[in-house]
């Protein structure tokens, strides 16, 4: 397989949670490339400010709302999947209700993405879906039921869309990192510093890379780099699979 800069002018991108973190770091590498660039977020101020940096367009959106989520464009061309939430809680006391909003904004919002934008990918004989899914979507850890289930069920949906796909061009990869350096995680280790009283790089290497051999943690801009990859004509072969960016997690 060969790989150069990717060159992407002709294409429009849609990010979900393209407000913050590894989203908008892969508005930023599309557009880099290329690509108009729709972001969607809940955070309307957020996206508003990320696609006014890149000339994209901005969608006030709760992907939990499926009414928003069938209002927004479907002409696109590489669907990114990103936006996640985190509940920690153990089994039998997590609470149903946020159960389901992570499966619906983790697991149905997705589907119903890829459902609305297929036909316009088909039409051009050419897509690319990037689901953002995590090496929860692979492996398990405590306490993070809805999490895991919800990772792995993208992990699913993201085959299925890799076989039906297949014959009009349309690639669908999952992008499956372990700990990236996000607000989502800043926020969890300044936590976990405070109730240890340990410090900062203690909580990374002790605590969150316990289980992982390359004790950094991964930045945004690195995921963004393979997503803006997967869109290039190199990777048009590459799909139905998942890529696991983790520092070794998945091969322990
Ligand atoms: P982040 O919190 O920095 O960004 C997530 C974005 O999603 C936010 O802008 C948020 O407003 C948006 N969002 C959340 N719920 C939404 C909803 N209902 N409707 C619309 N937008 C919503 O998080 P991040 O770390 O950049 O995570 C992005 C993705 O990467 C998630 O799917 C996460 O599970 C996955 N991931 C993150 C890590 C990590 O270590 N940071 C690791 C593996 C996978």
């Amino acid at each position: 397989m060969t790989s150069g800069p990717v060159h992407i002018h002709e294409r429009t991108a849609l990010v979900t949670g393209g407000a913050s973190g590894i989203g908008r770091a892969c508005v930023l590498a599309l557009a880099a490339a290329g690509a108009k660039v729709h972001v969607v977020d809940r955070d309307g101020a957020g996206a508003r400010r990320v696609a006014g940096e890149v000339g994209g367009w901005a969608h006030a959106v709760d992907l939990a709302d499926a009414e928003a989520v069938a209002a927004l464009p479907t002409e696109v061309d590489i669907l990114v999947n990103n936006a996640g939430l985190q509940h920690v809680a153990a089994l039998h006391e997590f609470p149903p209700e946020r159960f389901e909003l992570i499966q619906r904004v983790m697991v149905t919002a997705p589907f119903l993405l890829i459902r609305r934008c297929l036909p316009h990918m088909y039409a051009r004989g050419w897509g690319r879906i990037v689901n953002i899914s995590s090496v929860h979507g692979l492996r398990a850890s405590a306490f993070k039921s809805a999490y895991v289930a919800a990772k792995h069920g993208l992990e699913g949906l993201s085959k299925v869309a890799a076989i039906e796909g297949a014959p009009h061009g349309v690639t669908s990869n999952c992008v499956s990192p372990g700990y990236v350096r996000t607000p989502l995680v800043e926020n969890q280790i300044e936590a976990q510093a405070r109730e240890h009283g340990i410090d900062a790089d203690q909580v990374v290497e002790r605590v969150l890379l316990d289980r992982v051999p390359l004790k950094r943690l991964i930045e945004a801009e690195h995921i963004a780099d393979l997503v803006l990859w997967l869109c290039g004509p190199h990777a048009g072969h590459l799909t139905g699979a998942s890529l696991p960016v983790d520092g070794g997690w998945t091969a322990t």
